[in-house]
Parts: C-alpha cells; sequence; structure tokens
C-alpha cells in the first residue's frame, strides 16, 4: 500500500473530476468522474484496479458525490491520505503558487472570481463541499495561472490605458500552468538537462490549447491572456482575432455581447472552421477522406500554432527543445509534422518514423539529426497538483 496519497479534484459547474494519487510515480489508485450533479441522472464512474465502477447519485449535488466517494477513497488508501489537492482556474495576481485552504484563501479565490465566471465559482463549489465531508482533511488549492506568474510586464501587460489594469486587473494572466510546469520539467529530464539553464517552448494542444517559453522553470510568457480565448485555434474557441471584432458585429449584425461571446467560446475554432467537429480525431479522419472544411481547419490550427511558437522563441536566451502534450499533441503524428514544417527558420525538422512511432501515451525525442530537440510528453496535471500538494503540507 502507498505510503503517502493525496485526492486530487478538478470541479466543473456539474461535475467533479478525481484521482487518488500516490507520492510516487505509477498509475492513479483510483479516478474518476461524477457528472450531471443536481440533475436526476447524477452519476459516479470510477476506475480501480483496471475495472469500472458506477453509482447512481439520484439527484446529488457536489456535496452528495464526495460523499459518495469518501468511503471508496479511504479504503483505497487504507489509511494513507494525507489531504486533498484542487485544482482551481484562475488566482489572479494574487497566488503565485500553490496554498493550503483557509476562510481567508476562500476568500480571495472568491474575489477573484469576476475574472473567471465560469471556473471559480465551481471550484469554489468543490472546496466548500470538500471541507464539509472532509473537515479533518487539509486541503490545498493549485492555481492553474500561478506558474504564469513570472512573466515579465513586458509580456503580461496589453497595450491599454493603464487604470485598466492597476484598477481592474486587466492584464495577460495565462493558463494550462500546471501542464507547462510538468511537461517542462519532464523534457529537462528526459533530455538530462538541469532545470535550471533550460528553455523550452511547450506546445499544450487538448480541447483547450496554449503554447508557453519556459526559461530555468519559469514561464517568461504564453499565449493565453486575460481568460483562455486568447491566442491558438482550439477544439471550440476562435483564440485571436481582430479586436474590433465585437463592434462589427454588434453594428453590422445586431449581436449581442452574450451572442459573441457565446459564438467565440463554443462555435468557432476548428468546429467553426471546419463546420464539422471540434474533435481532432474526427477532422483526421475526414481530411483524409477529402473534407474541404476539415483539411482547412487543421491548416489553419497548426499554422497558427507555429505563428505563436516562433513569437515565443522571442522569450527564450537559446532553444533547448519544443515540447508536444495534451490529447493532440501527445497522440497526432500530422498535427506535429503540419506544425514543424513551418518551423524551418528555428532548424526545426522531425524523424517522420520517430514521430510516426511516439503516440498513445509514449514519450521521447521525434526530431531529425541536427534539429533542435523535439520531444512529447504525455502531461499530468493530476499528478503535478498532487505532488504540490505534497510539498505543501510536508513542509
Ligand atoms: P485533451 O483535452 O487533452 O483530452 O485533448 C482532447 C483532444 O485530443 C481532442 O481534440 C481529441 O480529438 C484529441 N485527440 C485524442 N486522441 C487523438 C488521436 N489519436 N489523434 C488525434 N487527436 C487526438
Amino acid at each position: 500500500m502507498p505510503a503517502r496519497t493525496i485526492l486530487v479534484i478538478n470541479c466543473g459547474s456539474s461535475s467533479i473530476k478525481f484521482a487518488l494519487v500516490a507520492a510516487q510515480p505509477g498509475p492513479f489508485i483510483l479516478s474518476g468522474l461524477a457528472e450531471r450533479l443536481g440533475s436526476t441522472t447524477a452519476v459516479l464512474h470510477w476506475q480501480q484496479d483496471g475495472q469500472q465502477h458506477s453509482e447512481a447519485l439520484h439527484g446529488g449535488d457536489h456535496r452528495a458525490a464526495l460523499a459518495a466517494l469518501l468511503p471508496k477513497v479511504q479504503a483505497a488508501s487504507a489509511g494513507s491520505l494525507l489531504g486533498i489537492g484542487h485544482r482551481v482556474v484562475h488566482g489572479g495576481e494574487h497566488f503565485t503558487q500553490a496554498c493550503r485552504l483557509d476562510a481567508e484563501v476562500i476568500a480571495s479565490i472568491r474575489a477573484i472570481a469576476p475574472l473567471a465566471p465560469l471556473h471559480n465559482p465551481a471550484s469554489l463549489q468543490g472546496i466548500e463541499a470538500a471541507l464539509a465531508v472532509y473537515p479533518q482533511l487539509p486541503q490545498v488549492a493549485v492555481f492553474d495561472t500561478a506558474f504564469h506568474q513570472t512573466l515579465p510586464e513586458h509580456a503580461y501587460r496589453y497595450a491599454l490605458p493603464e487604470s485598466l489594469y492597476r484598477e481592474h486587473g486587466v492584464r495577460r494572466y495565462g493558463f494550462h500552468g500546471t501542464s507547462h510546469r510538468y511537461v517542462s520539467q519532464q523534457a529537462a529530464q528526459l533530455a538530462g538537462l538541469a532545470v535550471d539553464g533550460s528553455s523550452w517552448l511547450v506546445a499544450h494542444l487538448g480541447n483547450g490549447c496554449s503554447t508557453c517559453a519556459v526559461v530555468n522553470g519559469q514561464s517568461r510568457d504564453t499565449s493565453m491572456g486575460l481568460t483562455p480565448l486568447e491566442g491558438l485555434v482550439m477544439g471550440t474557441r476562435s483564440g485571436d482575432v481582430d479586436p474590433n471584432l465585437h463592434g462589427h458585429l454588434s453594428r453590422t449584425l445586431g449581436w449581442s455581447l452574450a451572442r459573441i461571446d457565446a459564438m467565440l467560446n463554443q462555435e468557432s475554432g476548428l468546429l467553426g472552421l471546419s463546420g464539422l467537429s471540434n474533435d481532432m480525431r474526427t477532422l483526421e479522419q475526414a481530411r483524409a477522406d477529402g473534407h474541404s472544411g476539415a483539411t482547412l481547419a487543421i491548416e489553419v490550427f497548426c499554422y497558427r500554432l507555429a505563428k505563436s511558437l516562433a513569437a515565443m522563441a522571442c522569450a527564450l536566451p537559446q532553444l533547448d527543445g519544443l515540447i508536444f502534450t495534451g490529447g493532440i499533441g501527445e497522440h497526432s503524428p500530422l498535427i506535429r509534422a503540419t506544425t514543424v514544417a513551418h518551423l524551418k527558420l528555428l532548424g526545426l525538422a522531425l524523424d517522420e518514423t520517430a514521430n510516426q512511432r511516439t503516440r498513445g501515451g509514449a514519450s521521447g525525442p521525434i526530431h531529425a539529426p541536427g534539429s533542435p530537440r523535439v520531444l512529447v510528453v504525455p502531461t499530468n496535471e493530476e499528478r503535478q497538483i498532487a505532488l504540490d500538494t505534497l510539498t505543501l503540507l510536508s513542509a
């Protein structure tokens, strides 16, 4: 039985993803998802010892789901459970690292909620439910934005009136920090380099996508901004558009802000471009079958990604390697090859056999001889959250 375990919780407005993670590397002891919380079809799914299980929660909310989960976690951890690590999307400028939860920290997360109106209230719902159900356990918040608090001011400020920054927090924050940090550390290990002194470009490509420049283990620039909409083309998010688009659509089509927000966040990106799907697997298949929308969506996705990586290179003193991670980055040789083909000026080139071979959770180098490193590194945000929680609770 593992010596020390952490329960990692990631709350959405009607779901809780969880994993019971041991301090030593290895598969999760127990992991799963409670979904449709608050509805009559609320259900808890979990996986343990290679077996799938489900339990109806009959209209249960976050609290009911965590109460149903508690005995399973206690049995699986056999008394080794040290605490809970919560993923919190937005820590604003207040949180530069993980933080033990108390009334003051909860109040600060609540105060930051206007910057992440969809995400922080959901995290708070989970935190409050977990504190009620597990009052005896220490709990920690790990923030997606915290890793990017090392951005220099010239990278995080928008060219807007200063009062918007000083009085209203309008600046670039960046997201996916837990993933960028985890994979850049893993990459240094894979390459046999010290984290200190190493410089990486990271492409986290999942449903949400972002790039990051990591120097000496610190974020120096990243493609997401005030919100996770800025930057790359994503599953349903547009990424960068002309900031005048809002005014244009309002004037010419009479669209409301809510309509424009929904279009940019839920109807754009790969889905909008292809007219078919936000899922890269579906698009790759459709492209192979000659679908023009899917072909264009993939071309725009890769070109915009390459442009962002080239821009991130401005923040690096040298290039020790480019890292691909996230569902698309880990599994798609086509996206990696199409993107790297646009980056010849950085000297990057792939070994096509290694590129084709490295998928399905494999990690390793995929670059051609003479090219700077290109590495595939599977992300593991739950593990990083567990490690941060352990570090804080052991201090
Ligand atoms: P994530 O949010 O990290 O789970 O990533 C989700 C994205 O990864 C979706 O667009 C999936 O289509 C994509 N993905 C997962 N597996 C593959 C694959 N084998 N080939 C291409 N894309 C994949």
